[in-house]
């Protein structure tokens, strides 16, 4: 399976042509849930990989959504400014700790259909195009189920806790079963038929 750098943000995964890939989130393409799969749930991750090519890779829903925080790897490093050797992990769990119950939430999104910004995690995301300079990102609404499409930039979707103020929504209520194709959904970055709204968790 999987490793994540949590400070440079990539995922590892495996390049049939180059054997390992650095892959950031928005370089994903589709995620998928495997039916059947929940202690943990699994995913089904496609993503463009720097050879050119789109490769197939198995996620645990740990690895999507708390990996990125970095929760999860142990990777030892040094305290620059005490000089001690130390747990990267301890310390990104306390930042992440501190903003999470400061109201802050590592990735957010707004629905469509409840006319609302809503906190998600990478493991609600289904389809993601990125462009140059914005990404569209379909995302499976934790709350009502529905699927919205939101254009933003790729630190958006990229860095946990960097958030866009507004946010492109394409004024269309997706079912679950019912998601536009790739090729249609491609389509969204480059059209300009979307609203914009203010991404500002309540507290
Ligand atoms: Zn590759
Ligand atoms: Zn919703």
């Amino acid at each position: 399976m999987a490793g994540m750098n949590a400070l440079t943000g990539t995922f590892r995964l495996s390049c049939p042509r180059h054997g390992e890939a650095r892959v950031l989130l928005s370089s994903f393409r589709q995620i998928g849930r495997l039916a059947g799969t929940a202690h943990p749930a699994v995913y089904r991750v496609a993503f463009g990989c720097a050879c050119g090519g789109e490769h197939a890779a198995l996620l645990t829903q740990e690895d999507l959504d708390v990996a990125p925080l970095g929760l999860i790897a142990h990777e030892p490093f040094v305290n620059l400014m005490t000089s001690r050797g130390g747990d990267l992990r301890d310390e990104l769990t306390a930042i992440a700790g501190m903003r999470i119950g400061a109201g802050e939430w590592p990735w957010s999104f707004f629905c469509y259909l409840e006319d609302r910004p809503r906190p998600v995690t990478p493991s609600s995301f289904t389809l993601i195009a990125a462009g140059s300079a914005r990404v569209a990102v379909a995302v499976a609404c934790p709350g009502c189920g529905s699927i919205s499409i939101n254009v933003c930039t790729r630190a958006h979707v990229d860095v946990p806790f960097v958030n866009d103020a507004r946010i492109g929504v394409v004024p269309h209520v997706y079912a679950a079963d019912a998601l536009p194709t790739v090729e249609a959904f491609r389509e969204q970055l480059g059209s300009s038929a979307f609203d914009e709204r203010r991404l500002e968790l309540e507290q």
